[in-house]
């Protein structure tokens, strides 16, 4: 079998992955603790779920506007206005099948081979593959002092003529650093400066902690929609916990929906329909949803960050957003691949190796979960690695003894 080069230099998506080996390994009867996805346990909003039944129960789903769904694009020009400030017309959205289906409908329509995409370290594992995917280059600024939050002079070293795209993710997916105020209003003024495309992917805008907030872009240009160089990103996966719906949304100027409208025309037609009511359903219903959400990850991120604080040698970083973390495990392993492999094998918890995300290591421990799923991977976690924690450890109703240590 012959694959193309391009195509077999992409690297296996780190997350899917680790979700299927957990999968198979549950499927076995295996206890397993799940700390590696990024998606909440809550039920559907059934605002959604009615949206998307009453569609169903039509009898008639058929193809629809490629760009989305006109109803659809009603409640998100509501949500752009109230959350962004900002009158977006319906040319200026379109809808997809999920955010990452639309970052990618989004590079591939503004990168030329060998243009130059600059990303935030740590990111979020798609970007530089998308880019790579584009013919584009992935250009990594990763902070030198050890923190995740990235300075102005680090970006404008590594802008060069051939940069077209910078991406920023606030909160961050995998750090949950929120990006200062002061900081997206600098990089708003420079992209608009050097006519660079700032994409802000907007997707855990409101999983923000301690009364912070996610400075929206917008805030900090006097452009209009059709002039700015701005760009948004959102979706409905990580607002509602409706990762499985698979919709997301690009506010842009007309002339680049226009072109992701062709791109997104030629390769997969529309977004479901079902799926687009469903996300109609969810931003129209009541939004004390979302802050019941809000609150509940809050609460396991004040937990997970109580758990990680006994355990000696690892540095943690107290995230503002998302429902990740990035704790430095480097007392224990410099290879976090093989960390993430040891801790499944030994303690049955899923973790995301750092690697992946520019963070050599570092492992992403995700608090989506249940509280007792925190407690108990961070437990097995300790157990697995901390010579100070009990040499032995229930698992499920397994007994087992630390003989490694
Ligand atoms: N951006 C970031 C930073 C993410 O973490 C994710 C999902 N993990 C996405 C985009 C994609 O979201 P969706 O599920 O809507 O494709």
């Amino acid at each position: 079998m012959s694959v193309s080069e391009l195509a077999g230099a992409i690297i296996e998506s780190p997350t899917l992955r680790l979700n299927e080996e957990a999968r198979l390994l549950r499927e076995r009867g295996e206890p397993v603790i799940h700390l590696g996805i990024g998606e909440p346990k809550n039920k559907t909003p059934i605002t959604a779920l009615l949206s998307s039944a009453a569609k169903l129960n039509q009898a008639d789903v058929k193809y629809c506007p490629t760009d989305g769904l006109p109803s659809l694009k009603k409640a998100i020009i509501r949500y752009t206005e109230e959350h962004y400030n900002k009158m977006a017309a319906p040319e200026n959205i379109i809808v997809s099948s999920g955010a990452k289906q639309v970052i990618f409908n989004l590079l591939y329509t503004l990168i030329n081979p060998q243009d130059e995409v600059v990303i935030l370290a740590p990111y979020w594992v798609s970007y530089p593959e998308m880019v790579k995917m584009v013919h584009g280059v992935p250009v990594i600024v990763t902070p030198e002092d050890g923190s995740f939050h990235p300075r102005m002079a680090d970006i404008e070293r590594a802008v060069s003529s051939a940069t077209k795209i910078l991406i920023v993710n606030s909160p961050n997916n995998p750090s949950g650093v929120v990006y200062r105020e002061e900081f997206i209003a600098e990089i708003v003024e420079f992209c608009e400066r050097k006519k660079i495309y700032l994409i802000m992917d907007d997707i855990y805008h409101k999983l923000v902690f301690d009364g912070q907030r996610a400075a929206p872009a917008y805030e900090f240009t006097t452009k209009s929609l059709e002039d700015t160089h701005v760009i948004t990103i959102n979706g409905i996966a990580k607002l509602y916990g409706m990762t499985g719906f698979r919709i997301g949304w690009c506010v842009a100027p007309r002339k680049l929906v226009q072109v992701m409208t062709n791109i997104q025309a030629q390769t997969t037609s529309c977004a479901s329909p079902v799926m687009q009511a469903g996300a109609e359903g969810a931003l129209l219903g009541l939004q004390s949803f979302v802050e019941g959400l809000r609150l509940s990850i809050q609460n396991n991120r004040d937990v997970m960050m109580l758990e990680l604080s006994s355990f000696s040698g690892v540095k943690t970083f107290r995230p503002g957003g998302t429902f990740y973390c990035l704790p430095d495990f480097r007392a224990y392993s410099g290879n976090s691949v093989e960390l993430a492999r040891f801790l499944l094998k030994k303690a049955l918890v899923v973790t995301v190796p750092g690697r992946d995300f520019g963070m050599e290591g570092h492992l992403r421990l995700s608090y989506s979960g249940t509280v007792k799923d925190v407690t108990e991977g961070v437990a097995r976690i300790k157990w697995a690695l901390d010579p100070n924690s009990p040499n032995d450890i229930y698992i499920g109703d397994k007994k087992l003894i630390r003989d490694w240590l």
